[in-house]
């Protein structure tokens, strides 16, 4: 089914959205890949200009909220090398298998990402995806594949499959033409959508590849990899959840004190990445007491919060808050909290709990 509008209202570095405690930016990392350098310059925009945190999104981006000057962080972020594209900032939506490369799966798909990054910014036609829409690439450790993406490539042992709104078209291409493959797709999207922004609102998504035929799904994964681990080369890389996806500015310095390579994964958590021993040992030591997660049995596995009152003008409550305050070490399910019935960043699986003024109420189980 289309939608009825026909603009696109997602943030981005340039594109900013008007939230109640001012503007919101939203810098892509494809494949959640950023480095030490860069994070250090995200922080200090935040803490010069804006809220003096990071948020991390469910697509393994970061947005900075209540910026006072845009044009200034847009230059700071642009300084940084996190802006690569003016015309396609918010097209460059790409999640990744994070452990891509250094443990295990059949394929390092980092090398997709970079080159699927620079074929989507050199094609004008793809500027008009919009920001909602997003590719998925998984080395076959299907992590990211269940997430839904709207073009996505699975490696499995015969070949990449094409995915189409996270269900495996039963399309097998060679892993020289998996770039190629999401690139057509998503030209062909552009063509086909009418008002429509996401795959699954097309009346017909096998249109957008010929012999595709809509099977099953993958299983939702909702958690990172924690704490410490072993990659293939016998470095580490060390997993840390960050709760509700509010990293302080102040925490960021810290991880990118590390000068290690990280990743921002679509479960809210970070990738301190390719450390040896004695410098893992030494940042875990360092990191954990700041209230980054590195323990899988934490309670903050099991609550997410939309924005929330103050820096949304639709919610009846301080959702972040009343979570943090709510934690439960024996929830059997993923609890998400929100503001307003428009259950934004609502997860595939757990309960929504919507605020009321009084207290939460059950949206949907
Ligand atoms: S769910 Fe409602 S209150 Fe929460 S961020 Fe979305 S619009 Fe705002």
């Amino acid at each position: 089914m289309a939608r009825a509008r026909d603009t696109d209202a997602c943030p981005g570095a340039l594109q900013v959205h008007q939230a109640a405690d001012g503007a919101l930016v939203r810098v892509r990392l494809p494949g959640g890949m950023i480095d030490a350098a860069q994070l250090s310059a995200l922080a200090s925009v935040s803490e010069r200009l804006g809220s003096g945190t990071l948020e991390l999104t469910a697509r393994g981006n970061v947005q900075l909220r209540a910026i006072s000057d845009v044009t200034a962080a847009a230059e700071a972020i642009a300084d940084a090398g996190l802006l690569p594209s003016a015309t396609h900032e918010r097209v460059r939506n790409i999640v990744a298998s994070p452990l891509s490369g250094r443990i295990d799966g059949r394929a390092d798909v980092r090398v997709w990402v970079r080159e699927l990054d620079g074929v989507i910014r050199a094609d004008p036609g793809l500027a008009e995806l919009g920001g909602r829409f997003w590719f998925s690439l998984d080395d076959g450790r299907a992590d990211v594949s269940g997430l839904g993406a709207d073009a996505g490539v699975h490696v499995f042992e015969d070949g990449c499959g094409l995915l189409l709104a996270g269900r495996d078209t039963g399309v097998r291409v060679p892993p020289e033409d998996a770039v190629a493959a999401l690139t057509a797709i998503a030209m062909r999207f552009v063509d086909l959508r009418g008002k429509a922004w996401r795959v699954s609102e097309l009346d017909d998504a096998t249109a957008l590849w010929p012999g595709a035929k809509l099977g099953a799904g993958f299983p939702v994964v909702t958690r990172p990899q924690l704490g410490w681990i072993t990659q293939n080369d016998g470095r580490i890389a060390l997993g840390a959840a960050v709760p509700l996806g509010v990293l302080p500015a102040r925490v960021a310095e810290y991880l990118a004190a590390i000068e290690a390579p990280l990743v921002v994964t679509p479960w809210r958590s970070v990738l301190v990445c390719d450390l040896e021993v004695e410098v893992a040992d030494v940042a875990l030591r360092v990191l954990a007491p700041l209230g980054l997660v590195f323990d899988e049995h934490s309670p903050w596995l099991s609550v997410s919060a939309c924005t929330g009152s103050p820096g949304c003008g639709q919610s009846a409550a301080d959702v972040r808050a009343d979570a943090a305050g709510l934690l439960d070490a024996d929830s059997a399910v993923h609890r998400h909290f929100v503001g307003c019935e428009r259950a934004c960043g609502s997860p595939a699986t757990g309960e929504v709990l919507v605020a009321t003024g009084d207290g939460y109420r059950p949206l949907r189980k």
